[in-house]
């Protein structure tokens, strides 16, 4: 067994026996992270609430055959305005979601780690409509797998682009268009999220245009989820 430190954000905890818990973390430098706190439902606990859901800490662990344990945790961000308030709650539990699905053990993701902490402290100081979409936009580009924006994504044409299918992985033109209709509004904003408009998409008051572009995101990341579980799947069967 071997010490190491590393930082992570606690993406969920479960009850173990008596007194402990697992917490998993999305870590920057081992990934995904599942480690026993011993003790810490014990009101006496050196861990306090400092493994919460959604707290960024600093931890020393135990690696371990099976599973790690955490013999100590510092809180760097404890996002108390974001479990303050139950929308942001929300859209933090959905971000932390989508990391547990796309961080696996044993392979580390500091663009993950870096994107799931800029994400919760964007959340602890606002509430922007696109938060998660604009979360999960940057996540699936980071994964290759960001949707086609520029040509109908299933005939190739530079032409007017008027429809999105998540499945299908982008937008479409008139003569192919199927999935959901895609206005020019929705497109602008897609293309900034993505293209160096962060900062302007995410000071977008709410409006049909951001829930429609937060409707379609979600679709997409559902689509990507799912293709790479058939994929595990089937490597699996294999
Ligand atoms: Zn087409």
């Amino acid at each position: 067994m071997s010490l190491y430190r590393d930082q992570g954000v606690v993406l969920r905890t479960i009850r173990l026996g008596e007194a402990d818990r697992i917490v998993t973390l999305a870590t920057r430098d081992n990934g995904k992270v599942r480690a026993v706190a011993k003790g810490i439902r014990r009101t006496t606990s050196k861990f306090g609430g400092r493994l919460e859901p959604m707290s960024h800490v600093a931890v020393q662990c135990w690696r371990g055959r099976e599973l790690d344990i955490v013999t100590q945790a510092e809180v760097i961000d404890a996002f108390g305005r974001v479990r303050a308030d139950l929308g942001r709650v929300g859209k933090a539990y959905t971000v932390l979601e989508v990391v547990d699905q796309l961080s696996q053990e044993g392979h580390a993701n500091a663009p993950l780690y870096d994107m799931v902490v800029g994400a919760l402290r964007v959340l602890e100081v606002g509430d922007p409509p696109l938060l998660v979409a604009a979360f999960v936009l940057k996540v699936l580009a980071a994964e290759g797998a960001a949707p086609e924006l520029d040509v109908c994504v299933a005939c190739g044409e530079d032409s007017e682009l008027v429809a999105f299918d998540p499945v299908e992985g982008g937008a479409l033109c008139r003569s192919c268009r199927r999935g959901r209709p895609l206005g020019p509004d929705s497109l602008a904003l897609l293309r900034a999220i993505l293209r160096g408009g962060l900062r302007a998409a995410l000071a977008e008051p709410a409006s049909p245009v951001t829930d429609d572009v937060s409707a379609l995101v979600t679709e997409s990341i559902e689509a990507h989820l799912d293709r790479r579980l058939r994929s595990l799947h089937s490597a699996v069967v294999r």
